[in-house]
């Protein structure tokens, strides 16, 4: 492990600024990507600044009557909170699907949202990988890729991102709320994250030493009937293959409103707009569910190992629309 600076600033303020002035610095919350990362060698920051005493770690009340979450709110505690349990179940699961209970105990808000790609080219650094090491080519094009992207990947990367969490954010359209350098910011979570393109090295939209300090949950007053379906290689202790977050609103047999977000099919947790757009106002049921997941994949483009991932993701939204919908 290459030797490192450690730094634990006194507040924000000192924190944004320590790291604005290291080119080579991250922020370190709960360490358990990071730290990872950094014994394989597939991060080498000069300095980490230990952010996790830092933000928040509650989860207030908004008077809009939605939820504002510390960015050191740990994974457990957001899990476990009643406001969450009842007012957004998906939430909830997404994250008791994730990792263990130990982990679980330790990761953060902030870091959860922002671990790095599970594409196993990027954490070994005898391969070539252009998020690793920009230029040096993707492994994965002509690699193992059963566990890779099937929606908005590029020539450049085909990785997919890996949190469960940030999946339900994403259906429940949150806002994150940063501090960088440039002051404050509040970016809907469908804007954080980027696709691959041409620059697969840059995760999100943050800039350098941008601190995420809360994560803001709109009221939506359907959210409680929602839910997360984690497909993977075994009961626990996995990454999604495919996972589906979201939350449905049926009256008289018609579907009023719908969210649905999709992970571990894109490198970035992917909304299906499409596939609710074909859901609002229309009869809900098993053949308009499946028309609409069909509309949501028409677009995807398997590699070799990873065509599964198609019937796998339909058939995933349309046993959670119909569990959301009654219709079991
Ligand atoms: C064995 C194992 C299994 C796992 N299984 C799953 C799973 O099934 N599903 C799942 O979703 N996750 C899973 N995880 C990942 C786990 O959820 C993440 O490691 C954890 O959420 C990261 O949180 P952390 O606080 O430890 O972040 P850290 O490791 O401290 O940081 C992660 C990244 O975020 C940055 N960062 C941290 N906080 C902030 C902040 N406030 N502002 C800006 N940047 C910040 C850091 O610089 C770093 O780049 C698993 C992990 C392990 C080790
Ligand atoms: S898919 Fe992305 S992370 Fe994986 S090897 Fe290719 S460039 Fe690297």
């Amino acid at each position: 492990m290459k030797p490192f600076r450690y730094d634990r600033a006194g507040d924000i303020s000192g924190a944004v600024a320590t790291l604005a002035g290291e080119r080579a610095g991250v922020f370190l919350a709960g360490g358990t990507n990071l730290v990872d990362l950094m014994k394989l060698g597939v991060m080498e920051p000069d300095v980490v600044v230990d952010v996790r005493r830092l933000t928040s770690a509650e989860i207030e009340d908004l008077p809009d009557g939605g939820l504002r979450i510390g960015a050191a709110v740990t994974n457990s505690d957001l899990a476990a909170d009643r406001r969450i349990r009842y007012r957004y179940p998906v939430l909830s699961q997404a994250l008791l699907s994730g990792a263990s209970g130990q982990l679980r105990n330790l990761a953060s808000t902030g870091g959860n949202l922002l671990q790095r790609t599970r594409c196993v080219y990027f954490y070994d650094t005898t391969t070539p990988c252009n998020k690793r090491e920009p230029g040096t080519g993707c492994s994965a094009l002509e690699g193992c890729n059963k566990d890779h992207a099937i929606l908005g990947a590029s020539g450049r990367c085909v990785a997919t991102h890996p949190s469960d969490m940030a999946v339900a954010m994403t259906a429940l359209d949150a806002v994150v709320r940063t501090r960088g350098p440039g002051g404050e910011r509040e970016i809907p979570i469908t804007e954080l994250y980027r696709l691959p393109g041409q620059e697969p090295q840059r995760d999100t939209t943050l800039e350098h030493a941008e601190l995420i300090t809360a994560v803001d949950l709109p009221p939506l007053a359907f959210s409680s009937n929602s839910r997360y379906r984690k497909v993977r290689e075994r009961a626990s202790y996995a990454f999604a293959l495919v996972s589906v977050a979201a939350a449905l609103q049926v009256q008289d047999g018609v579907v009023r409103d719908v969210r649905i977000a999709l992970g571990g099919v894109a490198h970035r947790p992917w909304r299906a707009r499409k596939a609710e757009d074909v859901l609002r106002g229309r009869p809900a049921g098993e053949e308009r569910f499946r028309a609409a997941a069909g509309a949501e994949l028409a677009d995807a483009a398997p590699l070799r190992d990873n065509g599964y991932k198609v019937p796998l993701a339909r058939n995933a939204m349309t046993r959670t629309l119909l569990n959301l919908s009654g219709e079991q």
